[in-house]
């Protein structure tokens, strides 16, 4: 399994959670729910793998990670397009879909308005009381 990229994107989601968890008085931490971008490439069963070794004697350990996806949408600089790219398929064992990066309508050059994201929507906690 490939796993380096994910566990560092992990790796740096986690050390920010636990920074955060410092201003809160948290017991426990019941689940986190992840957002995450289809142009980061990034594999739901990887991120689960990686969180639980990063988690691993953190205060997150045995929480639940939740994966969003976030759909690629781009939209043109020529024309007035707004919406998915066209996506490749990459034909190999890894079904890894490539985005086309130019405009489905016109063939113009695009910017890409959502689909990069890799970030935490929400966490939740049990406080002690
Ligand atoms: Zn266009």
């Amino acid at each position: 399994m490939r796993l380096v990229h994910e566990v560092s994107v992990i790796s740096n989601i986690v050390s920010a959670i636990l920074k955060e968890l410092e201003n809160h008085d948290a017991v426990s931490v019941v689940s986190v729910d992840l957002v995450i971008g289809d142009m980061t490439m990034l594999g739901d069963e990887q991120l689960i793998f990686a969180y639980e070794i990063v988690t691993r004697d953190t205060v997150l350990e045995g929480s639940k990670l939740n994966i969003e996806h976030e759909a690629i949408e781009v939209k043109c600089n020529s024309c007035e397009y707004k919406g998915p790219v066209r996506m490749l398929e990459s034909g190999d064992y890894t079904s890894h879909k490539i985005p086309v990066m130019s405009c489905p309508e016109c063939g113009g050059g695009i910017e890409m308005i959502s689909g990069q994201s890799c970030c935490v929507r929400s966490i939740e906690i049990e406080e002690s009381d």
